[in-house]
């Protein structure tokens, strides 16, 4: 199954893509982690996505169509993928159509996580992420039981540098002008889903799955 999530920054997709990839068995493609292990090693496309990422823009389109459309050769999307966070404008979208019709494949279904505006910040600015195993916790829904510990491998969590009020806000200025759009997009394709994600993390993982099945 190729799978896409999509919803404003903080709506939960990357939490329940982690529940999503046990069910499908499917790789996680998370743009915003690529360019996250690429500042951490100091690549090339490190330097150039972090100088749009500290601003709370998004990275150009063509830097980003370019490293999925690569990531998409993979022999591990044979059997199906997930992409969390791409696509994030009608450009991308549009090129990743023309990509997968290029080697017969498209999207099967594109689970719109809803979350309101006034709730994102909240949970944006409580994001912790464990910095050895990646994992993804809440100061404040999902905390861990040992505060600035991870519960899971014991590693430190740190706040992402974009997860400060100031980048936030611009994020989802961002978000609602580039992104928002393509929610008619993919309804007019027949393929989106919509998800309430303003529940709780286990009740919006109930509703994921129920809506996989179909
Ligand atoms: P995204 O990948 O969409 O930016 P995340 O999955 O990282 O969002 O979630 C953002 C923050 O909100 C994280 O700290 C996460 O623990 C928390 N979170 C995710 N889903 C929920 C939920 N349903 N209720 C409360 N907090 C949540
Ligand atoms: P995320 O981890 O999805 O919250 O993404 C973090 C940041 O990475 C975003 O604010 C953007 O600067 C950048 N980014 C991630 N995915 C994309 C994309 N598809 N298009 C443009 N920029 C992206």
């Amino acid at each position: 199954m190729n799978i896409i999530l999509l919803g404003p920054p903080g709506a939960g997709k990357g939490t329940q893509a982690s529940f999503i990839v046990e069910l499908k068995k499917v790789p996680h493609i998370s743009t915003g982690d690529i360019f996250r292990q690429n500042i951490k090693e100091g690549t090339k496309l490190g330097v150039e996505a972090q100088s749009y990422m500290d601003k709370g823009l998004l990275v150009p389109d063509e830097v980003v169509v370019k490293l999925v459309e690569d990531r998409l050769n993979w022999q591990d999307t044979k059997g199906g993928f997930m992409l969390d966070g791409f696509p994030r404008t009608l450009t991308q979208a549009e090129a990743l159509e023309e990509a997968l019709s290029k080697i017969q494949k498209r999207i099967d279904v594109v689970l719109n996580i809803a979350v309101d505006a006034n709730l994102l910040i909240d949970r944006i600015t409580g994001r912790r992420i464990c910095k050895n195993c990646g994992a993804t916790l809440h100061a404040k829904y999902n905390p861990p039981s040992k505060e600035g510990v991870c519960d899971k491998c014991a590693g430190a969590l740190y706040q992402r540098d974009d997860d400060k009020e100031e980048t936030v806000k611009k994020r989802l200025v961002e978000y609602e002008s580039k992104t928002q759009p393509l929610i008619d997009f993919y309804r007019q394709k027949g393929v989106l889903v919509n998800i309430d994600g303003q529940r709780g993390i286990k009740e919006v993982a109930q509703e994921i799955f129920e809506a996989l099945k179909q």
